[in-house]
């Protein structure tokens, strides 16, 4: 039994590292084999025996998430010989044992955790895509999913992952981005298998990302460190409450996703 880690961490996001990786190898379905793929620009790690490097420039937010996907199809003849697949965000940390039967289910095919903070709410509530001309839309659904961990059996997940990238291509080609980047398409397409068949899903409940300092009613096994006391979240994501910038922002950003300024 083999699991490959999918792991992006272009910019300042590679600070969260050290303590993902040493956590996930002590708590992270322990006894099993595990290999890590880490799409980064920085030059602090090198390829070994468990890690594989990959060099991936910063393609700037939200493009660093949004084309995970695209990243993950660079490397899918690598990931054919793996049973599992699993991507986790940058600030996952691991703490208490989480075994490959819980994580993954028996008889699955996708893992996802529902979004911490949603826990309380239903259906009007949850953000997903609802223009009905993006590939993200969805219409009504059961559950709000969090972006920070999508993961299954290999084929469903390379399936799932292509399917997306296609998905995300295809808005990006009609000028159109989906409302919370790669987490409304895994969410649209949660949504469809689900519908299918629930049991295709192994779906984790928001204890399995814990934002760090929150009190949410669940006992946390993967917190999720928060960001802005290891890195400066504002300036990467270009935050600001002034209404005009923030709309020269969206306009910038949908003037490169309609020319693909950002692939590189
Ligand atoms: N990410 C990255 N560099 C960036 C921004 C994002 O590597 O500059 C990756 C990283 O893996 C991160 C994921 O994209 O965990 C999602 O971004 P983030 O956690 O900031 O988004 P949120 O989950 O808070 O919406």
């Amino acid at each position: 039994m083999k699991i490959a880690i999918l792991y992006i961490c272009t910019g300042e996001y590679y600070k969260f590292w050290s303590d993902f990786y040493s956590s996930c190898e002590k708590h992270f379905c322990k006894d099993v084999q595990k290999h890590y793929f880490v799409f980064t620009d920085t030059k602090k790690f090198e390829t070994n025996n468990t890690l594989t490097i990959i060099h991936q420039d910063n393609l700037g937010w939200p493009f660093n998430t949004l084309y995970r996907y695209r990243m993950f199809s660079r490397i899918k003849e690598q990931l054919a010989n793996f049973d599992y697949i699993v991507f986790f965000n940058a600030n996952c940390q691991f703490i208490v044992d989480v075994s490959l039967e819980e994580f993954f289910g028996i008889d699955k095919k996708l893992v996802a955790c529902l979004h911490p903070g949603f826990y309380n709410k239903v259906e009007p509530d949850f953000t997903y895509e609802r223009r009905k001309s993006s590939m993200a839309y969805v219409e009504k659904g059961k559950y709000y999913f969090a972006g920070g961990i999508c993961g299954g059996r290999r084929d469903d997940f390379l399936k799932m992952s292509l399917q997306l990238l296609q998905a995300i291509e295809k808005d990006l080609d009609n000028g159109l981005m989906a409302l919370w980047h790669d987490e409304s398409y895994w969410n649209a397409y949660l949504n469809l298998e689900i519908q299918q068949l629930e049991h295709n899903v192994n779906i984790l409940e928001p204890a399995y990302l814990y934002p760090e300092g929150r009190n949410l009613p669940y006992k946390p096994k993967i917190l999720l460190i928060h960001k802005p006391n290891i890195i400066n979240v504002n300036t990467i994501k270009f935050y600001t409450t002034n209404s005009f910038i923030s709309w020269c922002k969206e306009y910038i950003i949908g003037l490169m996703a309609r020319y693909k300024c950002y692939i590189k």
